[in-house]
């Protein structure tokens, strides 16, 4: 049996990580603590309270965000990546480079969800490409976003 393993990393790749062994629970957040600390309406998180992690470049930055707990985050880019509590770390599921398949079984802090989160899948939907006034603007993007696997190359060379 191989060991599973993952690996993942902040928007701008100054902060990279190999997960090695089984994830643990996987979950959505809602308490306004995980909210503010992903600016987000809930925190999706993995724990690896049994696996190994590895910060493999940098490492993030943290906020203490009570007397039980740290935040991590990018400190370049912003980006949220643990919450580390006395009983381990969790990961948020979106900085890993394959989140697909990082399902959460259960939702925490519901008392605090907000009004409007339940209704979100019944909002009308299109594909990015289907606004019309972004056309232009999507037609030329070049993203500075690291890409969803390890690699030497980065940053890589920007025009000015
Ligand atoms: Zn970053």
């Amino acid at each position: 049996m191989t060991t599973p393993f993952y690996t993942g990393g902040c928007q701008c790749g100054a902060v990279r990580f190999h997960v090695e062994g089984a994830l643990g629970d996987a979950s959505v957040c809602h308490c306004r603590m995980c909210q503010k600390a992903s600016g987000n309406f809930y925190l999706p998180l993995v724990s690896v309270r049994q696996a190994r992690l590895t910060w493999t470049r940098g490492e993030p930055k943290r906020f203490r965000s009570s007397n039980h707990g740290y935040r991590g985050f990018c400190g370049d880019c912003g980006t949220p990546l643990t919450y580390e509590a006395p009983d381990g770390v969790a990961l948020t599921i979106a900085a890993f480079d394959d989140p697909a398949g990082i399902a959460p079984r259960i939702q925490w802090g519901i008392e605090a969800k907000l009004p409007y989160v339940d209704a979100i899948s019944d909002l009308p939907g299109e594909e990015t490409m289907a606004d019309q006034d972004a056309a232009s603007f999507l037609a030329d993007l070049v993203s500075y976003q690291h890409p969803d696997h390890d690699t030497d190359a980065w940053p890589p060379e920007r025009e000015p």
